[in-house]
């Protein structure tokens, strides 16, 4: 069964049952009688999970069918209070977050709608990359922090710099350390002030915002594909005697988990 064959019978699977002198019932009927041979068993079955949805959470969450038009999902609608989008399936095991991930970040949630032939259980995409926190329940998000070069102890430079990996809990923001690499790879700030190509401040931070997607497409291949952000290690100043504290910053996020991630995360020591 062809994509666009699909899509034309769930064309009329759903105008039958938004059709007030039609509706469910023969949407129901029609789907399992005149369409469900040419679907076939998998096509079947997931449009059947589809209008199941449709049909027991519509009201609920507001759902209106969507027309695979590149957004990577069956319906759109309300989630509480937020704008989401949902996908429904029938087994979870075959869906990859980092198939969502280039649709999220303009503010849309993903759920999943997971059928096990009796009900839905709705499963944030989140949940498909990222263990929970044991002290909070939210999720833990990877990221590196790219931090300045370092020093022996009378103080001359080591020509390598660390790398650690932490994962960042979006709830309670408690940092746990997953791994370290060590290497010449130089700071955002220190790449901003030795390296940074171009004549004017905004191209140097250009220059320096692009070595930092950069510096984020090498680790995400070399430790994670979940890796989701590059930080830097900075003393922030929050009052006039000097006063303030260290954290660490994101200098590049993905758009995938921009608006779940903190902008800092307030840490003293990273070494
Ligand atoms: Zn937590």
């Amino acid at each position: 069964m062809s994509a666009e064959n699909y899509n034309n019978i769930r064309r009329i699977i759903f105008s039958t049952a938004n059709n007030p002198a039609k509706g469910f019932q023969l949407a129901h009927e029609w789907l399992d009688s005149t369409y469900k041979v040419k679907l076939g068993p998998k096509g079947y079955s997931g449009l059947k999970a589809e209008l199941n949805f449709y049909q027991r959470h519509g009201q609920e969450f507001k759902l209106t069918v969507a027309g695979d038009m590149g957004e990577h999902a069956d319906f759109s609608g309300m989630y509480g209070s937020s704008a989401t989008r949902f996908d429904v399936t029938t087994n979870i095991d075959y869906k990859k977050f980092t198939e969502y991930e280039p649709f999220m970040g303009s503010g849309i949630q993903y759920k999943v709608a997971l059928y096990d032939k009796v009900n839905f259980e709705i499963v944030d995409v989140l949940d498909l990359a990222f263990p929970k926190c044991q002290g909070c329940g939210e999720h833990e998000i990877p990221f590196v922090a790219l931090l300045g070069e370092n020093f022996n102890r009378h103080g001359m430079p080591l020509m390598h710099n660390d790398q650690p990996t932490f994962s960042v809990c979006v709830g309670c923001q408690a940092l746990q350390e997953l791994e370290r690499n060590i290497d010449y790879i130089p700071s955002p700030s220190e790449y901003f002030e030795r390296h940074a190509t171009g004549e004017s401040e905004d191209s140097r931070v250009k220059s320096t915002e692009e070595y930092c997607l950069e510096q984020y497409k090498y680790f995400r291949r070399k430790f994670t594909d979940n890796l989701m952000g590059i930080a830097s290690h900075n003393y922030k100043i929050t009052d006039s005697n000097g006063g303030g504290y260290w954290s660490l910053d994101f200098n590049f996020q993905n758009r995938a988990v921009s608006n779940v991630l903190p902008l800092d995360i307030q840490c003293e020591h990273v070494i």
